[in-house]
């Protein structure tokens, strides 16, 4: 493969076996390039954990080099988007135009097409994944000819394409549904009790716009991050109202919380690692874009030392699943930098691991050892399979992909969207061949 681009992911734990990138700068030599290639793959910001992005012998393709375009209609709240865009780089000039994303990933430094592929999410009880704002795609089939898929014309197949892992073709530009730019407070408290958890979950996880906690399993406690959502002007909340949205019911200046203290000064998930790589906490409040990701845009968070792993399951199930992983806290402590839990609205995306149900996601950053790592996520997935869990499409997990398929009720309608739109398998590598096997 030529050095011209990435030859591993992130992380650094997956070297991409391609024989070609390629980083067109025009939809022109994007079509060539695909109509011109035996077997090609989309490559995003390489942010994936396993071997979803690779082209084993064969091509990928960047649309990172393809102009940069948003383009946002104020009448209609939607903003036209280049698909290999980053989301910080979009959020700036939505905000600026007076808009915001209903919600953000823990990072922004990943591209929009190869979040949405995924399933990415952050947390809230009532904010889908990133896919859910995704209203049109535009993209390049096998033959290099350019189709485009929206919610309104194609109401039967769109929530098929929307979490597509690649497999329909390359994406050029999405239409991102936007709501009014609102301001996010944040805050950390610490010491929860992961009983206190269990009992309260609904309280917990109720309680702001976004919430996320995590916890190393060990200690039985975890810290809860809230990000409650503000009205844009500054009267609304410095008059003492803090959360605009009457069915919040935490005051967030609470010194103490469900028995969890306020921290006393800005955190990082990872204990010990610099809270200043990390988003304003202490509850100053700031852009949605600039609270809502964990880690600030002009940071890298970390230098890719960490896998990742992570289970959906339905939300009602969460208190078990807390108790399943708990006791296997031995185990997973020793190979874990953090864990973290949110809750994801339901869809009707395909192949969004939040389909059909409200979930609780169970989220694990583990140290950089695949050796050590892999039994361990096999123990968890053990666990949670009762549990009907998902895994991640993007992160590290042991369920054979056919077996990770029949957890989503619309699976068959998905390969025969595969089949429909590349008959000849030109975007398939083994990760997609294991997933629509049953179709060939
Ligand atoms: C530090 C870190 C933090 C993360 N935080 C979160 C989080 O908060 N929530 C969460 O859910 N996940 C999170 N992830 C996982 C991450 O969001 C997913 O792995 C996501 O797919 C990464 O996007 P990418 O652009 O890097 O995609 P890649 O890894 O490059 O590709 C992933 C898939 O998208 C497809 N794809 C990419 N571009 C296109 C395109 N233009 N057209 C068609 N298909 C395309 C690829 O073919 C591949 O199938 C995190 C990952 C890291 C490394």
């Amino acid at each position: 493969m030529p050095t011209t681009g990435t030859p591993t992911n992130w992380a650094g734990n997956i070297t991409f076996t391609a024989a070609r990138l390629h980083r067109p700068d025009s939809l022109g030599a994007l079509r060539a390039a695909v109509a011109g290639a035996e077997r090609v793959r989309a490559l995003g910001s390489g942010h994936s954990f396993n071997r979803i992005a690779d082209a084993p012998g064969a091509d990928l393709v960047s649309v990172a080099g393809l102009p940069p375009v948003v383009e946002i209609d104020t009448s209609a709240g939607v903003a036209l988007v280049s698909a290999g865009l980053r989301y910080a780089a979009v959020a700036e000039h939505l905000d600026r135009a007076g808009f915001a994303l209903p919600n953000l990933a823990s990072l922004p430094h990943i591209s929009i097409a190869g979040a949405c592929a995924t399933g990415t999410h952050g947390s809230g009880d009532r904010n889908g994944g990133l896919a859910t704002a995704v209203s049109a795609l535009r993209l390049v089939g096998p033959d290099g000819a350019v189709a485009e898929l929206s919610r309104a014309a194609d109401p039967e197949s769109f929530p098929g394409a929307v979490v597509g892992l690649g497999a329909l073709g390359v994406v050029t530009s999405v239409a991102l549904d936007l709501v009014p730019a609102f301001d996010v407070a944040q805050y950390v408290y610490e010491g929860l009790g992961l009983d206190r958890l269990a009992e309260d979950f609904d309280a917990v996880f109720g309680a702001g716009h976004s919430v996320s906690v995590f916890t190393d399993w060990a200690s039985g406690e975890g810290s809860i991050w809230l990000k409650l959502r503000l009205e844009r002007d500054p009267d609304a909340y410095l008059g003492g109202g803090l959360d605009t949205d009457a069915e919040f019911a935490v005051k967030a200046p609470e010194p103490v919380w469900l028995g969890a203290r306020r921290a006393a000064g800005p955190r990082h998930p990872v204990p010990g690692m610099p809270a200043e790589y990390c988003t304003e906490q202490g509850g100053l409040p700031g852009p949605w874009h600039e609270r809502l990701p964990h880690f600030r845009p002009d940071f890298t968070p970390s230098s890719g030392e960490e896998l990742q792993s992570e289970f959906f399951v339905p939300r009602a199930a969460a208190p078990r699943a807390l108790a399943e992983l708990r006791s296997l806290a031995g185990r997973i402590a020793p190979v874990l930098q953090i864990s973290e839990i949110r809750t994801i609205a339901a869809d009707d995306l395909w192949l969004s691991p939040s389909h059909g149900r409200d979930s609780a996601a169970f989220h694990f950053t583990w140290v950089k050892d695949t050796e050590a790592v892999l039994p361990v996520v096999a123990a968890v997935e053990e666990r949670l399979a009762p549990l009907g869990a998902r895994p991640h499409w993007g992160k590290v997990f042991t369920t054979p992909l056919e077996q990770a398929a029949a957890l989503y009720p619309r699976i068959d309608d998905f390969r025969r969207l595969v089949a429909e739109r590349d008959p000849g398998g030109k975007f398939r590598n083994p990760y997609l061949a294991a997933l629509v096997a049953r179709t060939e």
